[in-house]
């Protein structure tokens, strides 16, 4: 028991991967019968999603501190948290419409599986939508987009009422911690999940269907480069006018500890070391930029959702539209906006981007296998974005100390 829990998560979910494929390749289809357990852990990450995404969200909103904060420094950063997020789904979906990632695979839905259908059909039905009518409602029914607004409403208005909602914050604070443990529970059912749907997915499909999967987490990758390589130095380059191998000495220790854990809040606390000492962003524009954007700024989670949309609609040849592209778009940004800085809460936040678009949600079961490997890597495009628009908004606002930025004395 200790033995297995010394493992790091990670090793044992690729171990699992491993061993899962290796056993679905030798039973075949006779795998299938351990499909279950892979349906356990979907049902348990199911369930996390609407406390999780209400408590860290009203938090993060709380975090900015107060109105006036929220108003200067704040619309900036979340400008730069909006834009950068909608060029990682634009990357996203290019790429799946470049390479088609579930193209060569042509496969029949499991028997007895449901096909969702899409909840939601034109623009203004989508913006109507975003509106709960009844949060409680909107919760019970697993609605994310207005439960997002309304977590957003809740947040500002906690702002607005001051001192008099100081232990409502606490409280949610609270709230937001305990549900980020019961997501660590969960998800050590990662490997025995992930064992049973690689096994599910090698035993029914053979290696037709791994191949497409392997495109996919090469395509994951080569997204996330992008953004790491090109978009964010673009940033520091062109709104923050500083040099930009300072900025990455920088950030490493983040960078190594967000690939590890696969989390952005486990990594919070180093990112914002790395931020205030490494790069020299003030104390105040640093904490709550950073704190914020480990919960609402993904651009690794926004390009892997625009992805698995696109890899989910050519596996089941669902065709699509502009407005399809367009739903992609917003729910992906919203998604990634809604999706908390933990383990695994890109995968969440899939069936919010699928149904949105018609796209049976089984595409889940196919990439949860590899989901790991690919949050790894997002999760440390995820934190690096993070600490760009720390730098950006902190040059902006006049609040960076340029000579720690660039002293080589870092930390
Ligand atoms: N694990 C990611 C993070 O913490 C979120 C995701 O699953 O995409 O940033």
């Amino acid at each position: 028991m200790t033995f297995w829990f010394k493992i790091p998560l990670w090793q044992r979910v690729v171990g699992a991967l491993i061993l899962g494929i290796a056993v679905g390749l030798l039973w075949g289809e006779g795998a299938e019968s351990i499909k279950w357990i892979g349906d356990l852990f979907i049902r348990a990450i199911k369930m996390l999603v609407v406390p999780l995404i209400f408590f860290s969200l009203v938090s993060g909103v709380a975090a900015i501190g107060d109105l006036k904060k929220l108003g200067n420094v704040g619309s900036r950063a979340l400008l730069l948290f909006v834009s950068t997020g909608v060029i990682s789904v634009t990357l996203g979906m290019t790429m799946g419409t470049i390479f088609k990632p579930g193209e060569n695979l042509n496969i029949t839905l499991p028997e007895g599986a449901e096909i969702p259908k899409p909840t939601i059909t034109s623009p203004t039905e989508m913006i109507l939508s975003l509106i709960p009518e009844n949060p409680i409602m909107t919760m019970a029914q697993g609605q994310i987009l207005p439960l997002i607004i309304f977590a957003l409403l809740f947040g500002i208005a906690l702002l607005r009422a001051g001192e008099d909602a100081a232990p409502t914050i606490r409280n949610v604070d609270a709230a937001a911690s305990i549900m980020q443990q019961m997501t660590m529970l969960v998800m050590e059912l990662t490997p025995f999940g992930v064992f049973a749907l690689m096994a599910w997915v090698a035993g029914t499909f053979g290696w037709e269907a791994l191949l497409p999967l392997a495109q996919m987490v090469l395509l994951n990758y080569a997204g996330c480069f992008i953004i790491i390589l090109i978009v964010y130095p673009i940033i520091i380059r062109g709104i923050a006018r500083l040099p930009i191998i300072d900025f990455f000495r920088g950030v490493i220790d983040a960078q190594a500890i967000a690939f590890s854990t696969a989390s952005s809040n486990a990594a919070l606390p180093v990112t914002l070391r790395c931020v205030q000492r490494n790069l020299g962003v003030s104390k105040s524009v640093s904490s709550f930029t950073v704190a914020l954007g480990a919960t609402i700024n993904m651009n690794g989670t926004a390009m892997y959702l625009g992805l698995v949309a696109l890899f989910g609609a050519q596996l089941f040849g669902v065709e699509l539209t502009w407005t399809s592209y367009f739903l992609i778009g917003l729910t992906a940004t919203l998604g990634s906006v809604g999706a908390a800085g933990i383990p695994g809460s890109g995968l969440i936040m899939m069936s919010l981007v699928l149904s949105s678009i018609g796209v049976p949600l089984e595409t889940i079961a196919f990439v949860a296998g590899i989901n790991h490997i690919m949050d790894m890597m997002r999760t440390m495009t995820n934190v690096t974005g993070d600490a760009t628009v720390a730098v950006a908004v902190g040059r902006m606002a006049g609040e960076i100390d340029i000579e720690e930025y660039e002293s080589d004395d870092d930390i």
